[in-house]
């Protein structure tokens, strides 16, 4: 579709969405009333900064039902996200929305070069969280044979990948890495396997994570992003261009907003990313801020795809760290660490409080061979340990006492990795 065709489409979605939720959604009717808007007001996909943006605590104010728009008969299934914090924010989707989620995600897989021969694994965790039934449906719809090996068990699914011939795989990224690990230690190499692709997401990463990832698993990796307030996985993917995410924006209208002032920022520059879902009947949203700070990407892609692309997500704009009032995202020790060939793309960020004073240690595993090559030779040790303080202290501007650890010694996670420990708090 040209520009001015999806604008057209994306406008004549927002003003049915908009009248749609006003008549369903007494929330939505009591927000625009008080800020004396009427559905006529949205005509247009640029009237949508007249509207108010919804957040995750209106979620969690409104639980379980609150926002739902569809009557309890029209609701096929329901999700639950995994918020680590007060209630959980509940989704249901009517079958439209199934179909919906199912397509984008069709449209992921096939980007990907998914196609009916290959076999694929969907390795997020099936359940309450939306990524393994997600990618399930989509997997299905585009006819590869899914395999739902979900988490978990994680020798026996390395054998499997072996013995099946599997050749596609979904999971967050840092359990492709455990993967890679687990395969190392049972004596499973990339010439064994037949992966040729993987779709990650669910949680930030880099680009050096997928340099690591693509070379040990031996297959292209793609980025996959989704959350369940708006969807599930499937709300952007890479295309084999691996440049940017293209958004699904035919459903999901993406803004990017000042975090702190909430005014809509030009087309390129960064910060929050917001959605408003255009043709969801469970639980729609209307500018739902995501926390997740990326920019939108000017330009054409030269895939040929005409939807608008994201960068990576660099943060969320909840994971920003205050330490001794300097803002830090675990994102910068990342990709610090990943600078760093001695060093395994873990690491762990303890912040703690001391006599009134915010410290900051930072854990990080050396990789195998270098522990090997240097474990008795504690100068190296030194030497090493210094030059990480330094480029830590460069990149955050504040001091980190720097811990080495030896490999295997920081906890994995199959799900979604975590990286801070924050004591202060506790
Ligand atoms: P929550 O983690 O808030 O409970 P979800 O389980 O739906 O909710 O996770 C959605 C969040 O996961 C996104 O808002 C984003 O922060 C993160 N995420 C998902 N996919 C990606 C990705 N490809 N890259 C970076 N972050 C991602
Ligand atoms: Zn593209």
């Amino acid at each position: 579709m040209s520009r001015d065709e999806m604008s057209a489409l994306q406008g004549k979605r927002l003003h049915k969405m908009v009248e749609y939720v006003y008549h369903h959604v007494p929330f939505y009717r009591n927000k625009l009333q008080e800020m004396d808007l009427t559905p006529d007001d949205i005509r247009t996909i640029d009237d949508i900064v007249k509207l108010p943006f919804t957040t995750k605590k209106d979620l969690r104010d409104n639980y379980p039902f609150g926002l739902q728009a569809a009557p309890a008969s029209e609701i096929i299934r329901i999700h639950a996200s995994s918020g680590t914090t007060g209630n959980p924010t509940i989704v249901g989707y009517t079958r439209k929305d199934i179909g919906v989620w199912t397509e984008c995600m069709a449209r992921c897989l096939t980007a990907y070069g998914v196609g009916r021969d290959d076999i694929f694994s969907v390795s997020y965790g099936y359940g309450l969280f939306t990524g393994g039934l997600g990618a399930h449906n989509g997997v299905e719809m585009v006819g590869a044979a899914v395999v739902p090996a979900s988490t978990g068990n994680t020798e026996k699914h390395a054998r499997l990948i072996r013995d099946l011939g599997i050749t596609g795989i979904a999971c967050t990224p840092s359990y492709a890495l455990y993967l890679a690990e687990t395969m190392d230690q049972i004596g499973i190499s990339k010439e064994h396997i037949k992966l040729r692709m993987g779709a990650f997401g669910a949680e930030p990463w880099t680009e050096s994570m997928r340099k690591e990832i693509e070379e040990r698993l031996g297959l292209k990796a793609y980025n996959l992003y989704g959350l369940s307030e708006v969807m599930g996985p499937s709300v952007s993917y890479e295309c084999a261009m691996q440049d940017g995410s293209h958004i699904n924006e035919d459903h999901f209208y993406p803004e990017i907003i000042n975090p702190v002032t909430l005014e809509k920022l030009p087309l390129g520059q960064s910060g929050e990313l917001v959605f408003t879902t255009l043709t969801k009947e469970g639980m729609p949203v209307i500018r739902y801020r995501t926390r997740d700070l990326c920019s939108l990407i000017p330009g054409q892609c030269e895939c040929g795809r005409t939807s608008v692309r994201m960068s990576r997500i660099t943060g969320r704009s909840d994971d920003m760290l205050i330490i001794r009032g300097i803002n830090v995202f675990p994102s910068q020790v990342e990709s610090v660490v990943l600078s760093m060939k001695e060093f395994a793309p873990r690491y762990m960020l303890i912040v703690d409080r001391v006599n009134n004073l915010d410290t900051l240690q930072v854990q990080v595993e050396l990789r195998q061979e270098y522990f090997t090559a240097t474990f008795d030779t504690p100068a190296a040790i030194d030497e090493l340990q210094k030059r990480l303080a330094s480029k830590l202290k460069s990149v955050l501007s504040i001091g980190a006492n720097v811990q080495l650890k030896a490999p295997g010694t920081i906890e994995r996670s199959q799900g979604k990795s975590a990286h801070v420990i924050d004591k202060r708090n506790q």
